[in-house]
């Protein structure tokens, strides 16, 4: 039995609507098990800048900063589409990465065989599931290097800057190859090492980091074989770990494949035992307040918390088990019933508290 402390940001949209849920499976797990979770409710997003003039307020970071993990619905939506750019309610994202200092991003891709009709790839393809892991550097690289503008020959030109550092791949590929030994023990490499500096670094990096992890098997594939690799062929990936900007991509490429972007939860990691763990969808105005989202992402999002940053490795299994129990008994919400009959939000959760 233990005691922690989780910051809860609901966000906008059918942020609120999906937390809503994922606070009431971490109950039912406290009920459960006897542990106790003190949570606190903060602002952020677009409810931040209606109500404190900014998207991520100081005392925001604050909080999240004293807690053992913190929890996101979702920001955003056409109420501030016209705040100015730096504003903006996704800037808090951002800023909670920076902040916390969340360099690692965990998108797992998991199609639950249950849902293999939404799948769009050929049956035979996934027949037995998939089940991959993303592991994606997410405080460097292109989005964050040197840019700008300059006259050369051809009039303007603008430049974005790929860089890393070893410290940043040594910390990200640590975390690839711990993943893969937890996993089945495969991790690949994806870069583009035939052409870019920045991806030779990282091969001989993790080539030299290898025989620390006698367990894991280390392959390398360029980006581009790697995006159709993921469609010819999901299963014979196990880790992936990359760069931001190549991770940005295939993460999503891979949730695609899984059906529906209301099943997959993500979690970002820091250097300690902190991480913010949230569904990797926006906050989908054109559903907000109809009872309609799936709240499958952020409760998947509760029990990589409970595993990474909280050590609860049974209780996260079992909310995963919960997941698979209900959608293996029919129940689908709107998004993944193909038509078919379907629950609404709050309906979905009760039956997924009431498996654990
Ligand atoms: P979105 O992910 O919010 O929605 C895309 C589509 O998927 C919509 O049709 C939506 O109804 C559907 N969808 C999303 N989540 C769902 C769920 N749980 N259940 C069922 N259907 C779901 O992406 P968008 O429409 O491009 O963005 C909407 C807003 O969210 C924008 O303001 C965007 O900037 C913001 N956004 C926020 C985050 C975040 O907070 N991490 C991420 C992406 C986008």
């Amino acid at each position: 039995m233990a005691e922690f402390k989780i910051a809860v940001i609901p966000g906008d949209g059918i942020g609120p609507e999906i937390m809503e849920q994922g606070l009431a499976v971490l109950k039912k797990v406290s009920e459960k098990y006897g542990h106790t979770f003190h949570t606190t409710k903060l602002p952020a997003g677009g409810n931040a800048i209606d109500s404190m003039g900014e998207c991520l307020p100081q005392s925001t970071v604050e909080e999240c900063l004293k807690s053992d993990a913190v929890m996101l619905g979702a920001v955003g939506g056409p109420k501030w589409d016209n705040v100015p750019g730096n504003q903006r309610p996704e800037r808090a994202l951002l800023g909670l990465r920076s902040a916390l200092g969340l360099f690692a991003n965990l998108r797992p891709a998991i199609m639950h065989k249950a849902l293999a009709e939404a799948c769009p790839l050929k049956k035979e393809i996934v027949s037995g599931g998939m089940d991959i892991l993303i592991v994606r550097e997410l405080t460097g690289g292109i989005y964050f290097g040197e840019r700008g503008m300059r006259q050369g020959r051809y009039g303007t030109e603008a430049y974005d800057v790929e860089a890393y550092s070893e410290m940043e791949i040594r910390r990200i590929a640590k975390v690839g190859f711990e993943a893969a030994q937890k996993r089945h023990g495969r991790l690949c490499c994806v870069d583009k090492a035939n052409v870019l500096e920045s991806s030779r670094l990282w091969r001989k990096i993790l080539t030299e980091m290898a025989p620390d992890y006698p367990d894991v098997t280390l392959s390398f594939l360029y980006v581009d074989n790697a995006a159709m690799q993921l469609i010819h062929d999901p299963n014979q990936f196990d880790v992936i770990v990359t760069n931001n900007i190549f991770g940005d991509i295939l993460s999503d490429e891979a949730s695609i494949i899984t059906g529906s972007i209301g099943m997959l939860p993500s979690a970002s990691l820091s250097a300690g035992t902190l991480g913010m763990y949230e569904p990797i969808h926006g906050s989908a105005p054109d559903i907000a307040g109809k009872d309609l989202a799936n709240p499958i992402a952020t409760i998947l999002s509760v029990a990589m918390m409970l595993r990474y940053s909280l050590g609860l490795t049974g209780e996260a299994d079992a909310i995963e088990a919960a997941v698979t129990k209900v959608l293996e008994a029919g129940v689908r919400t709107v998004d993944i019933a193909a038509g078919a009959k379907s629950v609404g939000t709050c309906e979905m959760g009760r039956l997924i508290c009431e498996a654990i």
